[in-house]
């Protein structure tokens, strides 16, 4: 055929699920030599189900009361975790409560006015101070240290209950960090926004050993910046609002798609369509060959 070598490529991306952006693209991919990949929704399917429901001694909560609570809160968030706590008051067939002066924080959690109250759901340690010794950190640390996501709830300040949350490796994850390591000659690095336990814990799973946790947007931009600038091209991997800023910051970004936040899929060069992480060692391999073909 008479087709130009990088349309051919862009072509043969869609083959493989993959929408890249330009032809400069998948020119650009073929230079990656570094892979950072965001957990939750990434490596992970990224539809987490709630396990575990701590109200903490001394409240006036029950498991149900906490999780309504925390579902309240959490009703108009679009993340993962938000549509988990959400679920999981469904499926019990709760009442939400009514909630107003909704705020997100990404990396964070979010904060809502419910009944008078306020109340906060979030990463422990983002919203409580971690120093002073506190009624949770037993329930936290027996959930981390069993990979589960944790997050605390806040009513008014005050810490009132802990969630456990669990979300499935994705079934090619190991395959794909393996073929990524071969691709670039560097195993890749997780990045991301939980906490240190919960993502060593699925690292190891997926033979990954460098790992960088409790990470918010601008940390991730923070490490792409400071690889890059030894010189590394780095490929980031992500999905959600608060990968958008590496994945505009790095050399190539691509996003997973299917469950991917409309910010992240604006922002990425590229976009996996098909939700399999396989197709992204084989984007990078295909680049590399259209690449051969131009020069
Ligand atoms: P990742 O980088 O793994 O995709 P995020 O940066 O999205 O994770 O979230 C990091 C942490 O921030 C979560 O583990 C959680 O503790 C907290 N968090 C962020 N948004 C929410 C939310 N809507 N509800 C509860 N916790 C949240
Ligand atoms: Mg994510």
């Amino acid at each position: 055929s008479t087709m130009p070598p990088l349309l051919s490529a862009i072509a043969n991306a869609g083959r493989h699920g993959v929408l890249a952006k330009s032809a400069v693209v998948m020119e650009r991919l073929g230079q990656v030599d570094m892979v950072a990949l965001d957990k939750t929704g990434t490596l992970t399917e990224g539809t987490p189900h709630v396990t575990d429901i701590r109200p903490l001694p001394g409240t006036d909560l029950d498991e149900t009361a906490l999780l309504a609570l925390a579902a309240g809160a959490e009703h108009p968030s679009e993340h993962p975790l938000a549509r988990a706590v959400v679920d999981a008051a469904r499926e019990r067939g709760l009442l939400l409560h009514e909630a107003v002066d909704f705020s997100s924080v990404p990396g964070e959690g979010v904060t809502a006015t419910i009944e008078g109250h306020t109340v906060q759901v979030g990463s422990p340690t983002r919203l409580l101070n971690p120093a002073a010794q506190q009624p949770h950190h037993r329930a936290v640390a027996d959930l981390e240290s069993a990979g589960r996501t944790t997050v605390a709830v806040l009513r008014d300040g005050t810490v009132v209950g802990v969630l456990g949350i669990a979300d499935r490796l994705r079934p090619d994850a190991r395959a794909t960090v393996a073929a990524l390591t071969e691709l670039t000659g560097r195993t890749p690095v997780l990045l991301t926004g939980d906490n240190e336990r919960a993502a060593r814990h699925l690292a190891a799973e997926v033979g990954i050993t460098d790992v960088r946790a409790g990470l918010l947007p601008q940390d991730k931009v923070a490490a792409v910046k400071e690889w890059e600038a030894d010189g590394r091209r780095v490929l980031v991997v992500g999905d959600g609002v608060n990968d958008a800023p590496a994945l505009a910051a790095a050399h190539s970004g691509i996003a997973m798609g299917r469950a991917g936040s409309d910010l992240a899929l604006e922002t990425a060069d590229a976009v996996v369509v098909r939700d399999e992480l396989a197709a992204i060692p084989a984007i990078v391999q295909l680049s590399r060959t259209a690449r051969r073909l131009v020069i």
